[in-house]
């Protein structure tokens, strides 16, 4: 049974398993979450993720994969870097961000870990409108099979917080 729960706040600050990382497929780093991962997290997963894309990702990672580094000096043992979708009005592209959530919770399984946290995936900078974001990420964690025990969704700002409780209600 994988339970979902609610944090209002820094995802950076949490202590799990995994943190999730809604990157960008440079895997170079970014603004929002991505820059704040980076930055509390050290230079070890920076180095990590350059190591990915010279051995096996050179153009990058696609959207709605995920590939796995060190934590650094987070409270984690791994972050899972996964690349959000870009919102589009004219193109459903909804499955892509689905599969960065079936995605890392398929490579937290193979990794062993029990607790995952996730962000908003794709509601910064991608601009996902939040309900639709908060809709997609409970209905896929809720329908992807996983030995993870516990999925928790760390979000920012009481938009967000807001979003997903109603999802989970
Ligand atoms: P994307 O490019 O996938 O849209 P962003 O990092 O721009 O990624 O935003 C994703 C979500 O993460 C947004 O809702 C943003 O408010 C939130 N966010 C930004 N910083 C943090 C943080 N430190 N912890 C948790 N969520 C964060």
């Amino acid at each position: 049974m994988t339970t979902m729960t609610l944090v209002h706040g820094d995802i950076t600050r949490q202590s799990a398993d995994v943190i999730v990382n809604a990157a960008n497929s440079s895997l170079l780093g970014g603004g929002g979450v991505d820059g704040a991962i980076h930055r509390r997290g050290g230079p070890a997963i920076l180095e990590e993720c350059r190591r990915l894309r010279a051995a096996r990702l050179g153009r990058g990672l696609p959207t709605g994969q995920a590939v796995a580094t060190t934590a650094g000096e987070l409270d984690a043992r791994w972050v899972i870097h996964t690349v959000g979708a870009v919102w589009s009005a004219k193109e459903d592209r909804s499955d892509l961000l689905a599969s960065c959530y079936r995605e890392s919770l398929r490579l937290a399984d193979e990794l062993g870990a029990r607790t995952v946290a996730f962000p908003a995936i794709s509601t910064g900078v991608y601009r996902w409108p939040m309900d639709d974001a908060a809709r997609i990420a409970v209905e896929t964690v809720r329908n992807t099979p996983t030995a993870v025990e516990e999925v928790r969704f760390v979000l920012f700002d009481d938009r967000a917080y807001e979003a997903f409780a109603r999802q989970l209600d």
